[in-house]
């Protein structure tokens, strides 16, 4: 008991010299906690190599779970040197991409435009068209359906122009207008 009330005795009286000295020293009051730093550690630490391990199992199951940003990219030839003006021009200019000459062009005997030989005339093709959509036109107004055709010859009367004998009994359609020099029988 005696040693340990000595020690109870020094501790008090350090506590006391202590009290003394922050008080001489003018830093009675109470301090605020400051900046804390992180020094080197210099004694060996289990506790973060055991987490420099558990991340080591994270960075090698990592891969498996969440693809890497790079691993989504698709990676595409790219020219290597730049391809001067010249080069460029003789390749756009080349024969095999020259429009051809054409030699088999030639006026359309019924209206004069230019057409292909051995060609139908596409202006000549659209004024027959248009006729042509015209007259049905006027069969549609007629008979009030492509169902009510009857089953007999279809024969297109001009201005001016009247059915023959032999054709009373076709199915006439009478347009209002001058036969075209174009529209033959
Ligand atoms: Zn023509």
């Amino acid at each position: 008991m005696n040693l340990a009330a000595l020690v109870h005795s020094l501790r008090c009286s350090l506590l006391h010299i202590e009290n003394r000295l922050v008080q001489a020293a003018g830093l009675g009051r109470q301090l605020a906690p400051a900046l804390a730093v992180h020094g080197p550690c210099l004694l060996p630490q289990l506790q973060p190599q055991n987490q420099n391990q558990d991340q080591e199992h994270d960075l090698e199951e990592a891969p498996e779970t969440t693809p890497g940003l790079m691993d989504s990219i698709l990676w595409m030839a790219a020219p290597k040197k730049r391809r001067t003006i010249e080069v460029n021009r003789t390749r756009r200019r080349a024969d095999s991409k020259l429009l051809k000459v054409r030699t088999n062009i030639e006026p359309c005997t019924e209206c004069g435009h230019l057409k292909q030989k051995h060609i139908l005339c596409g202006f000549c093709y659209a004024k027959v068209n248009k006729e042509t959509r015209l007259i049905r036109q006027q069969i549609q107004a007629m008979e009030g359906g492509p169902l009510r055709a009857p089953t007999v010859e279809t024969m297109v009367l001009y201005e001016g122009e009247t059915a023959s004998e032999q054709d009373k009994d076709k199915r006439l359609v009478e347009r209002p207008r001058k036969r075209p020099a174009w529209f033959s029988y």
